[in-house]
């Protein structure tokens, strides 16, 4: 049988979406015993949102002060104590399980497998390679435990309504000096979180400005949308890094997509894989983004933007 444990993303107060898609990918293994990991400091209330995901049989919660923040120098060695016994140790494809479970899987000795979209077998998954241009299939060895992020794009989060059982494991392992928290940076909106959003506006280089962008948050706010964007507009300074959709920054997928004066570059296309309708308005009739486009706006952006945002908020 599989024993799977699955770190928790979070913040110290709230689940990230990412931890329930974990647990989703981990339950397509065939009788798998899930359990989820929360490491942190006062971490009550995150447990206990942990503990309401179908398939968990059990939530750990790791406290101590150095894991809050967050380091993953610092929660690799705990969970490698704690991973004892288990098959698999899940986390997710985002910047926290990029930046942890490689880590984790240097210290457990074996190889880590990314971006597991789909699960074939207890040790085999299929993950993209080439920006998203193909799939493999990966086979673990099965005497060694498997360590692995899963591209939370390619799974929805399972239910709640679980009520597992939640127990404090205490771990007494070194942790290291030498990497310590100084600044957390880190942008603030009030829109939709990219991540969850179920629509986003991308806006690409054409928008040739900061103050032109505002019309991409305009017709955002009419939508309800997240705001995102191509690598080119963050490169130019219009937007904030974060926002980047693809292959170097959000995979994500939104029910609703619409790429705004986005030419579809590979890298920026295999972000939106797994979005529901994409809508891409572009001067170019050729643009590569209409091959993958639900619906195809031909004409200017500064001129069919606003008056969409205005036809939509009417
Ligand atoms: C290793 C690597 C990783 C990368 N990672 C990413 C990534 O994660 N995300 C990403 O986005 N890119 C990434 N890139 C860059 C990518 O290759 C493209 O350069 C980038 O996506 C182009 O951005 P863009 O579509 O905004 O700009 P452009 O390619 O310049 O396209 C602008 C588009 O706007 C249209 N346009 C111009 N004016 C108007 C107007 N007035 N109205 C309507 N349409 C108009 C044009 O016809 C054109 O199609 C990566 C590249 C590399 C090499």
């Amino acid at each position: 049988m599989a024993k799977i444990l699955v770190i928790a993303e979070h913040d110290g107060a709230a689940l990230n979406p990412s931890t329930a898609k974990c647990v989703a990918c981990a339950a397509r293994i065939d009788s798998a015993d899930i359990n989820i990991v929360v490491l942190g400091s006062g971490v009550g209330d995150v447990a206990a949102q942990a503990a309401e995901l179908s398939s968990v049989s059990q939530v750990i919660t790791v406290e101590n002060e150095r894991n809050a923040p967050a380091i993953a120098a610092i929660l690799a060695p705990q969970i490698v104590a704690l991973a004892d016994g288990y098959s698999h140790v899940f986390g997710p494809s985002t910047a926290f399980g990029k930046d942890l479970m490689p880590r984790v899987a240097a210290l457990m000795g074996v190889n880590q497998i990314s971006d597991i979209m789909s699960v074939a077998g207890s040790h085999e998954f299929k993950r993209p390679i080439y920006a998203g241009n193909a799939i493999v299939t990966v086979k673990a060895p099965a005497d060694h435990p498997v360590v692995a992020t899963v591209r939370t794009a390619s799974y929805q989060a399972v239910d709640g309504g679980n009520s597992a059982a939640v127990e404090n494991a205490s771990i007494e392992v070194e942790l290291p000096s030498h990497t310590r928290f100084v600044e957390l940076q880190t942008g603030s909106s009030d829109r939709p979180d990219l991540q969850t959003a179920a629509k986003v506006i991308s806006g690409g280089r054409a928008l040739a400005s900061e103050e032109n962008f505002e019309i991409i948050y305009k017709l955002a706010d009419t939508l309800g949308a997240g705001v995102g964007s191509s690598r080119a507009a963050v490169d130019a300074g219009y937007v904030p890094p974060e926002t980047q959709v693809g292959q170097t920054g959000q995979i994500i997928a939104p029910d609703l997509y619409i790429a705004v004066g986005i030419s579809g570059a590979i890298q920026h296309v295999t972000g939106i894989k797994d979005a529901g309708t994409i809508v891409a308005i572009n001067k170019d009739e050729e643009a590569p983004i209409f091959e993958i486009a639900d619906i195809g706006l031909v004409g200017d952006l500064f001129t069919i933007v606003p008056e969409l945002t205005d036809a939509l908020g009417e």
